[in-house]
């Protein structure tokens, strides 16, 4: 198993690309913290980790809220007694056009896909510190390395992740912590929920591999990430998009 006892702290862990990685980390032997906004989702995730045998624990934390993310990071280590990776994954959508997006929409996606990021790494990083030991990774987005029509908050909050990965990736590295960004390209989750069928078909057939890709492969990403067998991989931003982009 290759997370065999390590400690994971997954955000937006509720659904989607999160929930497949928690999934992902339990069936590999880690034990894992589901985080999220819904305690319903929480509880469906803890219950699919402890299906794979795993040890899982849900906790409610928005990733806005600082308080409820040490309330968190406490809970963690209060259990195993230590955090060696967290995912930071909860983000949002909120599209318009540059001409119509309004000050709510920038703000929100920046709140939580950015700010939040941030946040939840803050919490995290002096326990990290402390162990001398720890890999913090972050669901970045093609988006992010490209822009998108509609996305001005999104690109900008993406972007800005890779940005702090690289941050961290030269503070931290020394300090046996390495940082990490995976670039999704477009994922089937409900965060695509909003967009037409017939605009998906028009995105599988702009993928080389003629496909969406599946949560599952984004978490097998992750999980490659968090493992020993990459341990000189640092300040990394790892496409994985099915050549979407080339
Ligand atoms: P998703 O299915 O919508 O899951 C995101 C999860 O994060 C949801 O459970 C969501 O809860 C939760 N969340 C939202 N706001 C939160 C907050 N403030 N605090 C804690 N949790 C919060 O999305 P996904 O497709 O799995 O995306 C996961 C990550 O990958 C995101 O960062 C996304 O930007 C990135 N990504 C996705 C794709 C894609 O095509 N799917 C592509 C590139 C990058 P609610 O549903 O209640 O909001």
């Amino acid at each position: 198993m290759r997370l065999k006892d390590k400690v994971a702290i997954i955000t937006g862990a509720g659904r989607g690309i999160g929930q497949a990685t928690a999934v992902k980390f339990a069936r590999e032997g880690a034990k894992v913290l589901v985080c999220d906004i819904k305690q319903d989702w929480i509880d469906d995730t803890v219950a699919l980790c402890q299906a794979e045998g795993g040890d899982a624990m849900g906790h409610i934390a928005d990733v806005r809220d600082m308080k409820s993310l040490e309330a968190m990071v406490k809970a963690t280590v209060d259990r195993w007694g230590r955090v060696d990776c967290l995912v930071n994954n909860a983000g949002i959508v909120a599209d318009a056009q540059l001409k119509n997006m309004t000050e709510d929409q920038f703000d929100s996606v920046i709140d939580i896909n950015l700010k939040g990021v941030y946040n939840c790494t803050r919490a995290v990083v002096h326990k990290m510190l402390e162990q001398q030991s720890g890999v913090i990774l972050n669901a970045s987005s093609i988006v992010g390395l490209h822009g998108n029509f509609g996305q001005t908050n999104y690109a900008a909050s993406k972007f800005g992740v890779i940005g702090m990965v690289k941050t961290w990736a030269r503070e931290l590295g020394r300090k046996g912590i390495r940082a990490n960004a995976v670039c999704p390209g477009f994922i089937a989750t409900s965060i695509l929920g909003s967009i037409p069928e017939k605009v998906i078909g028009a995105l599988e057939d702009r993928v080389p591999m003629g496909r969406l890709g599946k949560p599952e492969e984004i978490a097998n990403t992750f999980a490659f990430l968090a493992s020993d067998e990459a341990s000189y991989i640092n300040g990394a931003v790892i496409e994985v998009s099915g050549g979407l982009t080339i």
